[in-house]
């Protein structure tokens, strides 16, 4: 099995605060690894360390090693927007722009400078393809994105994501704002993309991890106390 992530005495503090503590975790390619465990433990602080989006944080201080397909991804050389594109995000309340379902996701791919309408065109629907919302929205691809349902809302922010090819795709607690349905409908999407992107997602739901995960990292007080497959974590009295 291909390891995506190397992480090596991972420390970070914010301030004088320490959130994440000598962290070793390995992070299998081609897998959905579930962060698990309490509020305020660390699992958004890490997710955010794997895409670097902790550098926007004041007075974040991260020391260890992020090894992704063997460089270091926390070294000085790193290109950040270059590993953001490389590492999307999806976020607990869906966030599209306020602009048409088509603009949301040819956003990224025009910033990095495609202007031609035919790919544009290809990457939109294979996009949306890819996030199960094709079929929904194929009619109506100018309508302002504001007006779909939560559910819809959040696989075009995944739709978004995919439209940057990105290897990996990290989700904090993607379904917490959806109503049953759509959270399925995320879960199954998940079980989907697992084949072509290394997937984490931060949930609170020990079900949901149960459900969508093959690896599960258990977080308490910003250290990682078991990491297992999820079967095993599951099955053990
Ligand atoms: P979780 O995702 O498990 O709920 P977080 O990673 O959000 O946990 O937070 C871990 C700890 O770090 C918490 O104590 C939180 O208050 C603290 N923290 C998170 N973000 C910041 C920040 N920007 N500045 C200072 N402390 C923070
Ligand atoms: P969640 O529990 O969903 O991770 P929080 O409500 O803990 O979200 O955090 C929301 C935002 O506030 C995040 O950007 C986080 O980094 C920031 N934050 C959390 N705790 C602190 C803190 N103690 N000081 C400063 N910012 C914080």
């Amino acid at each position: 099995e291909d390891i995506k992530f190397e992480v090596k005495h991972l420390n970070l503090y914010y301030g004088d605060f320490q959130a994440l503590k000598d962290l070793n975790i390995n992070i299998k390619a081609n897998r959905v690894t579930a962060l698990i465990g309490p509020s305020g433990c660390g699992k958004s602080t890490f997710l955010r360390t794997l895409n670097r989006m902790n550098d926007l944080v004041d007075g974040v201080k991260i020391t260890g090693e992020i090894n992704m397909d063997g460089k270091n991804i926390l070294s000085d050389k790193i290109n950040t927007i270059d590993l953001r594109t490389k590492v999307g995000m999806v976020f607990q309340k869906p966030n599209p722009f306020p602009m048409s379902i088509y603009d949301n996701i040819a956003y990224g791919p025009r910033c990095q400078g495609v202007k031609d309408k035919k790919i544009l065109d290809e990457i939109v629907e294979s996009s949306l393809k890819a996030a199960a919302l094709w079929d929904d929205v194929k009619d109506r691809l100018n309508k302002n994105a504001l007006g779909m349902s939560g559910g819809q809302q959040q696989r075009l922010c995944i739709a978004r994501a995919i439209a940057m090819k990105p290897e990996v795709i990290l989700m904090d607690e993607p379904t917490s704002a959806l109503d049953p349905i759509a959270t399925q409908k995320i879960e199954e999407l998940i079980d989907i993309l697992k084949k072509d992107y290394t997937i984490l997602i931060v949930t609170h739901s020990m079900q949901q991890a149960s459900r969508v995960s093959d690896d599960t990292a258990f977080f308490l007080l910003g250290e990682i106390v078991e990491f297992d497959s999820t079967l095993n974590i599951f099955s053990n009295p």
